[in-house]
């Protein structure tokens, strides 16, 4: 009996692990890490090593389904076709939006935001960075002219110090972790900034805990250190930067004692912090979801990059701003254009001049120069029942968005409705149509992970039943819609990646046969002979001028704070063994490790409530309340709790604050929220 090797990579979290799917009979029947991939060196993480379970599970969708009289039954794909050619068709452009999928290959969500813009007429178009790194993609932009993480993975080996600000590598980028703890082996001093004691921090050789929603504040006072002791780079300052006297001005308010008050680090520990950061060689940042998921996160984000200029610690290995992006793939859905303000390449909707190149290369007509809707826009206008139609490919909203009853009544109020996905999710059980699509094994592409690499995905088997590749539905329904044939027939994957590289400049130059390298290539990679780059911003930063621009940038906490009737501040975090929900609660591995939820609580803030550890409590906010274990733990700031986002029975994104949005991003401030916590009614 044959058994096969297709490498591939993992279909989970930014940080794009190389693996090799076994097949044996037609079926994938287990994970052998890639030795020599470049990321993970022949390691995974438990997601990775059990992400083949969900393959061939018997509850994989394997026909297109229309909901009649309130239940699903079994449809061909020109009925379901028709339906939605129909309705899509029925409705002003503005009235209908798109959520892509950014667990999905390039060429899908290229084809994806294709159809949506040419067919439909809409930039209603979002995807799940606007939830989780849409603030750096807007922050870094702002500040270096790229919105991007600016080193690599391999880079932080050679740091002296690093700097981890809210970011739990060890649990939600295990691989990213490994080289963390790699540096930390070699040399590098490793501080970690965050409001509960991960894992992560317990391998910090400083431990900074502080107030959630505070970081604006310590990052200033860390700058006013740094000023105040004459530690910043002057040269850096003089030639690659601009607006440095105006950011001076505003920090010199923050003294260490001052953000003592807001952060509650001690003035001494700020202090310590911003020389030992100053004063070393090389200093990366890391960060992740504990900056962006702010209604401040834009802020959040450009203070990281206000540090690294200020230090000159940027454009060279072991420096640098890093960003460690959630899905797998959600670095590609961003460059693909799956934004209701960009084209693919970041080329700007609102831009008459990049209209006419892109609609001249892609021969359609004049497309609309106004931005569409990002995705909390979408559900709010879906509330009001401004729009009418709405067609989600492999996103979950009734898990991931913010205010979950909030969802529900959006989606309750829609017309018309399609979900595109590989299992029957919370979300699509709202829908008119569910359409069966083939998952990351079952075909060829390409993922771009956090770090700007884009590497191949490899078919190991066939899609079940009569499921599709995204591509393929998009095309099929452009010409059911009446678009030009030759705008959406491709003959495979690679045929679409062409067409990419012809609209998308960060990627024109790489071909398939550079791509077949383990290595791969970063991004900007803009002729075939570019070797690709992975070290952004080396002697001058992406804006037009090459200058890199200070933000000066005053506190303003969360959105909403505690009170008497809510007197904690709620955060939502992942664990190592899942991932959202939908893929990794059906892998029976990672199901058993971690089977539900829990709130986590500061010991102190548990005993005056009279709680014990597991036992199950009541958490409610002003949307909603859930039932769920308690966890007694001194793991977390006192006045704080924390509950893991993945499990619908106890889900955290009933309590968050959907109304609570960042202005410069639209990013939902899912990292505090005001809470009560109570014993159940009749427990002692
Ligand atoms: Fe997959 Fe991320 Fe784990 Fe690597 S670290 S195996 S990419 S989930």
């Amino acid at each position: 009996m044959d058994i096969k090797y297709v490498p591939t990579i993992c279909p989970y979290c930014g940080v794009g692990c190389g693996m090799n799917l076994v097949v044996k009979d037609e079926k994938v029947v287990g994970i052998e890490p890639w030795k020599r991939h470049p990321v993970n060196e022949g390691k995974l993480c438990p997601k990775g090593n059990f992400c083949y379970e969900i393959i061939h599970r018997e509850d994989r969708l394997t026909t297109p389904l229309i909901k009649e009289n309130g239940e699903f039954r079994e449809a061909s794909w020109d009925e379901a076709y028709d339906l939605i050619a129909s309705k899509l068709g029925a409705y002003d452009p503005n009235e209908i939006g798109f959520f892509c999928c950014a667990r999905s290959p390039n060429e899908n969500i290229y084809v994806n935001q294709k159809f949506a813009r040419i067919v439909v007429g809409t930039h209603n178009i979002d995807h799940c960075a606007r939830l989780c790194h849409g603030p750096t993609v807007a922050g870094l932009a702002a500040s270096f002219g790229s919105g991007a993480m600016t080193n690599s993975y391999a880079s932080f080996e050679d740091a002296d110090l690093i700097f981890s600000i809210g970011a739990n590598s060890l649990e939600a980028h295990p691989l990213v972790g490994r080289k963390l703890m790699r540096a930390k082996m070699n040399g590098a001093y490793f501080i970690v900034a965050d409001p509960r004691y991960t894992p992560t921090a317990k391998q910090a050789d400083q431990y900074v805990p502080f107030k959630t929603g505070t970081d604006v504040a310590l990052m200033n006072a860390m700058m006013n250190v740094i000023i105040s002791e004459g530690l910043e780079d002057k040269e850096f300052i003089e030639k690659r930067t601009k607006n440095y006297e105006e950011l001076k001005e505003v920090v010199s308010k923050y003294t260490p004692e001052m953000a003592e008050e807001i952060t509650q680090v001690p003035a001494d520990v700020i202090r310590d912090i911003a020389i030992k950061y100053a004063k070393a060689d090389k200093a990366a940042i890391v960060y992740s979801l504990g900056i962006t998921e702010h209604s401040h996160g834009v802020d959040n984000v450009m203070q990281t990059a206000n540090l690294a200029m200020l230090t000159g610690n940027i454009g060279r290995l072991g420096t640098g701003v890093n960003p460690l992006r959630g899905q797998n793939n959600v670095q590609g859905a961003c460059d693909m254009g799956a934004l209701p303000t960009d084209y693919p390449g970041y080329r700007k909707v609102a831009d008459q001049e990049v209209m006419e190149d892109v609609t001249c290369t892609w021969g359609c007509s004049d497309l609309e120069c106004e931005p569409g809707l990002k995705i909390p826009e979408m559900i709010d206008a879906a509330a009001k029942g401004d729009l009418k139609v709405l067609y989600i490919t492999g996103e979950d909203p009734m898990i991931s968005d913010p205010d979950t009853h909030h969802v529900e009544e959006a989606l309750n109020n829609l017309d018309f409705f399609v979900v595109q996905d590989i299992f029957m999710t919370d979300t699509a059980e709202f829908a008119d149509v569910v359409l069966p699509a083939a998952c990351w094994a079952e075909q060829e592409g390409t993922f771009t992970n956090g770090e700007r690499r884009v590497q191949l995905i490899r078919k190991a088997v066939d899609a079940p039943g009569e499921s599709k590749y995204d591509w393929e539905i998009f095309c099929d329904l452009a010409k059911k819609m009446g678009a030009d044939p030759e705008m959406f027939t491709y003959e495979s994957a690679q045929d679409i990646f062409e067409e990419v590289r012809t609209v998308t400049p960060q990627y024109a130059g790489m071909n398939r046969e550079r791509l077949e390298r383990p290595e791969a290539l970063h991004w900007p990679c803009p002729s075939e002979d570019h070797p690709g780059t992975p070290m952004m911003h080396v002697e001058k930063f992406a804006h037009p001028d090459g200058l890199g621009i200070f933000m000066p940038l005053e506190e303003q906490g969360p959105m909403e704070t505690p009170d008497d009737e809510y007197p904690l501040i709620l955060t939502t975090t992942r664990i190592l063994f899942h991932y959202h929900a939908a893929m990794t609660r059906r892998a029976a591995t990672l199901d058993r490790e971690v089977p539900t939820g829990y709130v986590e609580i500061n010991t102190e803030d548990a005993a005056e409530l009279g709680i014990v550890n597991k036992e199950k409590v009541k958490v409610k906010s002003r949307r909603g309340e859930i039932e769920i274990p308690a966890r007694v733990t001194d793991d977390i700031v006192k006045g704080i709790v924390n509950i893991p986002m993945h499990f619908k029975e106890c889900s955290a994104n009933i309590l968050t604050n959907a109304a609570a949005i960042d202005p410069k991003s639209g990013m939902p401030e899912y990292k505090a929220c005001a809470v009560a916590i109570s014993k159940m009614e009749g427990s002692k």
